[in-house]
């Protein structure tokens, strides 16, 4: 592990052959700028990581990464790799039994939901919920950023579906009280995003609809306790809390799936997969091996109460930044539904915007910059994500705003 080495001279300066010269390293790194003067302490991390403020794919706790690297050779004396392992063997089917009853204990997930690890992500989930639940009826989406509206549009191919709620006039910064919604009286379901990534707006409680309740919990699943029996159906893709891109997991209630038409191709069935657990093809093993990796994680370590506590102090870190800037930093969700884990914020110009990512990545900030559709930058900090990361960007915000502002 190395830390901040700034280079004996100090200043980064043009050498005779016109080169610019190294103001020092952090890990292996090559510093081409001055670095701001921050905190800086924990700024190593193990194996020169570095803060990966990435949406997703994202960072993953470092024992999983280690466990993953010894399953990857000789898996628990088995003499082979999990991703070389029959699904239908003993060792693989334990694998697969404990990564749903781990999701289950961390959930609290009652019996009379069926639990799912499919292939295609959360995306796929747009479609197949809408091909099995809308049977030619009509439902009510929820829309509060760019996700909640893809999943609208997927609906829209394969029926009728009816906007109640759009806070597209004020960029998405901002949720709706579901008891101020107008639902409609023949909504076969309602279907919301609990934390929109993109914009950082997050519902803080769970809503009851009389409705069927659908919801997207891709980006907050896992971040905080869930009353599950509110929803009919949850569903997650895997690479923010959980594990590696393309697996989604859903949590759907078994009177639901009942209502399923009988005759749906059966990779977009979920009657199939319930019957099957989720083995009616090849699952994704090595995915749910390393999903099942960070549930033993975060239930050894207090589960998602735990987990809720530690993305409030993270998220709690840059809010202050932002509000104690003086206006400097400005961020985007209205105070009420700021995410705890995805943090947006934008500076006063384009350019300060550019220096202010590129000084963050001479100090191992990885990934900030927020996405074009809400500019500036976006911090995306879920479970896994060391509050470390967290002192040393709140420390470099204040540093860069009484430096720029
Ligand atoms: N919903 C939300 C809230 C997301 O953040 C994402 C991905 N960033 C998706 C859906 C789509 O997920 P996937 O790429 O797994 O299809």
């Amino acid at each position: 592990m190395r830390g901040v080495q700034p280079s004996a001279s100090g200043a980064g300066m043009r050498t005779p052959g016109n080169k610019l010269k190294s103001y020092g390293t952090v890990g292996h790194r090559r510093i081409m700028t001055p670095l701001p003067k921050v905190k800086q302490k924990n700024m190593s991390q193990p194996y020169d990581r570095v803060f990966n403020f990435s949406a997703g794919p994202c960072t993953l706790p470092v024992s999983v990464l280690e466990s993953a690297r010894d399953g990857l050779l000789n898996y628990k004396e088995s003499g082979m790799s999990v991703m070389e392992m029959s699904h239908r063997s003993k060792a693989y089917e334990k694998i697969h039994s404990e990564a749903e009853s781990d999701l289950r204990s961390l959930l609290n997930i009652p019996s009379d939901y069926k639990v799912l690890f499919l292939q295609g992500g959360a995306s796929l989930q747009f479609t197949m919920l809408a091909m099995s639940f809308l049977q030619g009826g009509s439902a009510d989406y929820v829309i509060t950023g760019a996700w909640g509206k893809k999943a609208l549009e997927a609906a829209l191919l394969e029926g009728s579906a009816v906007k109640i709620f759009d806070a597209k006039d004020t960029n998405y910064n901002r949720i709706p009280k579901f008891a101020d919604l107008n639902f409609s009286p023949d909504a076969r379901y309602v279907h919301f995003t609990s934390n929109e990534t993109i914009q950082g707006v997050e519902f803080k409680a769970d809503p009851k609809t009389a409705a069927p309740l659908f919801c997207d919990m891709s980006s907050d699943i896992l971040s905080r306790p869930v009353e599950i029996s509110n929803y009919s159906l949850i569903y997650a893709g895997a690479q923010k809390n959980m594990g590696p891109a393309g697996l989604a997991v859903v949590i759907i209630k078994e009177s639901l799936i009942a209502t399923a038409p009988e005759k749906l191709h059966a990779m977009l069935d979920y009657r199939v997969h319930a019957e099957n657990g989720s083995l009616y093809n090849t699952p994704p093993c090595w995915s749910i091996y390393i999903c099942g990796l960070v549930y033993k994680n975060l239930l050894a370590n207090g589960g998602v109460a735990a987990a809720q506590k530690i993305c409030e102090k993270r998220s709690g870190l840059l809010y202050d930044a932002i509000d104690q800037s003086g206006g400097f930093f400005k961020g985007h969700a209205q105070v009420d539904c700021r995410s705890t884990m995805n943090v947006t914020f934008t500076l006063p110009s384009e350019d300060l915007t550019a220096k202010f990512l590129k000084e963050a990545q001479c100090l191992n900030l990885d990934g900030l910059k927020g996405h074009r559709s809400v500019g500036g930058c976006r911090a995306s900090i879920y479970n896994a994500f060391p509050v470390e990361g967290c002192e040393v960007l709140a420390s470099f915000m204040k540093e860069f705003a009484s430096r720029n502002g």
